[in-house]
């Protein structure tokens, strides 16, 4: 597997809980390096368009009023197989159903707030990324 970057999402639930810097160590310890990092509050629309995927979905409307609720940290994490390696590292989307050791199972408080978002493929991350950095701020 190639080296890869990834875009992940510390959600409102988490800095609202200064889980940041905790959360940061999980993907570290993992083996992934973050190679950009920015504190924003995202605006309805941008909400709802990074949340595009999902705008049939019943939860919509309530999962983009909470990603504006609060700040959240959005990063670029680089690595081996990094796409794959952070979704293990979060975890299931239910922290009912994540495994021992992830983010979600150590902070999630929900389903829907449940403190990471990582990108799901190789597209999406490319697509992610673009969405919040600009080339200038990917120091690598
Ligand atoms: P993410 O895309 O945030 O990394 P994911 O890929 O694990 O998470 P998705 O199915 O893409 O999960 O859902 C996107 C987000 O929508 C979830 O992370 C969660 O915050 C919210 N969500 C998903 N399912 C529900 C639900 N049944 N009720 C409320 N919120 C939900
Ligand atoms: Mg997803």
């Amino acid at each position: 597997m190639a080296i890869q970057r990834t875009f992940s999402i510390i959600k409102p639930d988490a800095t609202k809980r200064n889980l940041t810097g905790a959360i940061a160590a999980k993907f570290e310890e993992a083996g992934l390096r973050i190679v950009a990092s920015k504190r924003i509050q995202l605006t309805l629309a941008q909400a709802q368009t990074f949340y595009g995927v999902h705008s049939e979905r019943p939860f919509f409307g309530e999962l983009c009023e909470f990603m504006i609720s609060e700040p959240i940290v959005v990063q670029v994490l680089e690595g081996e197989d990094a796409i794959a390696k952070n979704r293990e590292v979060m975890g299931a989307t239910n922290p009912a159903d994540a495994a021992e050791g992830t983010i979600r199972k150590e902070f999630a408080l929900s389903i829907g707030e449940n403190s990471v978002h990582g990108s799901d493929a190789p597209e999406t991350a490319a697509e992610e990324i673009a969405f919040f950095f600009s080339g200038l701020e990917l120091v690598g």
